[in-house]
């Protein structure tokens, strides 16, 4: 059984990767009969923003990927290895530095800002690799009483571990995604708990990693691939304090397809890396989801979403190149996922997402209930290939809004764009004489033979071909004089089945609807 954790630093942006690496997590532990838990990475205080571990309960409400301990564990306590906020470990780490320290495994370094800006300037010009290591580090074999005089002095210090590492040596290990891994040690002395400066005293990432990871008992290490050039350096650390070695998994990054190179997703220039573009515009989660799966183990892209959803990721399957995020890929899958499921359920998913960002449609939604079941189960019920016209929530509006009174405008200008140019006068006499003859009645063939008779009697061309053998002789073909009536009927030159939303309609609103722009 693997103990997996996810460790956001909480700086306001949830980024899709974090969730991609949540999900992985998640599902290595579960899938091991193990546990997940969240551990709060808040050692860089600078960097904080208030509100950020809201924003991620509700991404992993969201996602289904609440932990199983931490901050936010549905138990509403923090678990048995509490507490889950590096910031308030701070007397945990510290105990662990005192301990390095008598050893002599880690020292105080005093060393001001411009003395390291010297040091490097003068690896610079030796052409040495920069850093605080070997002879360039002042503090490391400083005298007692040098180090003496300067706690004396007050100086601030930050403690820095006293590594092994050689400048160039390579060191092996074992990733569990990528097998035998080779790394360059970074032969620098890293800093492990930070400045005395400032309070509270909190760690690097290095030493948190070391320090949580053993004590809060993770098994299997599932992270992002920008931390295996320092694996060597972890290593050192879990040796020094007496810790038995823990096993990585270093997941690639998320990538977009630029041109024809690709580029890790960035925060900064995509707003499909953020968390909030998925949950506003409304992707179903479970399709984002299953599509992440796909993106970590490409068998699962071929699997429907509850099947994808419920196999197993596995270590084997992963690639070491970072998978591409297509949004319209992700469209297709979505819309799929919504063509399979229940109009009660589409309802419910767009009435969830419509809670949050578009609260006029939820009162739509409550007062016209049975009309939303009925307007999405048009071309749903029954038909072997659905109408594949939502793959947001978002786009219920455009799609189905129109059934709603409230939502959907009459269209009352006979010169409107939508008719596609044809004369004003030719759109009244349609629209009145339609309203006229309309009948309710009969099959779906009954019900379009009356557009045929209409545009027939209004001198239509009943298809291509005839009129564009003499053009001049028609006002336009069969289908523009359909046109009138389905912008009539739904607001726009592309429906769902006319007659069936007729039905949905009634024959009332429909001859109304239809009357709103007679002459
Ligand atoms: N807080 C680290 C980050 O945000 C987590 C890395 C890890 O999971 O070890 O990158």
């Amino acid at each position: 059984a693997f103990v997996t954790r996810f460790g956001p630093s909480p700086t306001g942006f949830v980024h899709i990767g974090g969730i991609y690496t949540a999900m992985v997590s998640r599902d290595l532990a579960h899938s091991s009969d193990g546990v997940y838990y969240l551990r709060i990475e808040d050692t860089d205080q600078a960097r904080e923003v208030a509100g950020a571990d809201a924003q991620f309960a509700r991404a992993f409400d969201a996602f289904d990927l609440r932990p199983d301990e931490g901050p936010t564990s549905s138990t509403g306590d923090d678990g048995p290895y509490a507490p889950y906020r590096q910031s308030q470990r701070a007397t945990i780490y510290l105990s662990f530095v005192r301990e390095l320290m008598r050893q002599g495994v880690a020292y105080p370094c005093f060393a001001t800002k411009d003395e390291l800006t010297e040091i490097s300037e003068a690896q610079r010009t030796l052409k040495l690799p920069t850093g605080y290591y070997g002879r360039w580090a002042p503090w490391r074999d400083a005298s007692e009483d040098a180090v003496a005089e300067a706690f004396a002095a007050g100086k601030p210090y930050v403690v820095r571990f006293r590594s092994e590492g050689k400048v160039g040596e390579r060191v092996a290990f074992t990733d569990r995604l990528r097998g035998r891994v080779e790394a360059e040690d970074n032969h620098n002395d890293v800093v492990i708990l930070k400045t005395s400066a400032s309070e509270p005293r909190l760690p690097t990432y290095h030493f948190a990693h070391a320090v949580d990871d053993h004590l809060m008992r993770t098994s299997l290490v599932v992270r992002g691939d920008e931390w295996l050039s320092s694996v060597p350096t972890h290593l050192q650390l879990f040796a020094a304090l007496g810790f038995p070695a823990i096993e990585y998994a270093h997941l690639a990054p998320l990538m977009k397809q630029e041109g024809s190179s690709r580029r890790k997703l960035s925060k900064r220039k995509d707003a499909e890396a953020s968390v909030d573009f998925y949950l506003e515009s409304g992707y179903p989660s479970e399709a984002v989801l299953s599509y992440l799966r796909g993106l970590a183990n490409s068998p699962l892209a071929e699997l429907p979403v509850p099947e994808a959803l419920a196999t197993p990721l596995r270590l084997d399957e992963f690639q070491s190149a970072g998978p591409l995020v297509d949004t319209v890929k992700l469209a297709d899958i979505c819309a799929d996922y919504i063509a399979t499921l229940p109009a009660p359920e589409v309802l419910a998913g767009v009435r969830a997402w419509a809670s949050t960002y578009d609260p006029e449609l939820v009162e739509v939604l409550d007062e016209h209930e049975p009309l939303a079941l009925a307007a999405i189960d048009v071309e749903r019920v029954g038909v072997d290939n659905p109408r594949k016209d939502l793959a947001r929530w978002s786009d219920f509006r455009t799609a189905y809004g129109f059934f709603f009174p409230g939502l959907h405008a009459d269209v009352t200008d006979p010169a409107d764009e939508r008719f596609g140019g044809l004369d004003p006068a030719l759109v009244a006499a349609l629209a009145e004489d339609f309203a006229a003859h309309y009948t309710h009645e009969g099959d779906q063939p009954t019900w379009f033979q009356q557009v045929r008779d209409l545009a027939e009697r209004h001198g239509f061309a009943p298809n291509p071909k005839t009129y564009k053998k003499d053009p001049d002789a028609y006002p336009g073909m069969l289908r523009d004089a359909a046109n009138v009536i389905r912008v009539l009927v739904t607001g726009a030159q592309r429906s769902p089945d006319l007659y069936e939303v007729t039905r949905v309609l009634g024959a009332e609103e429909v001859v109304r609807r239809i009357g709103s722009c007679a002459a």
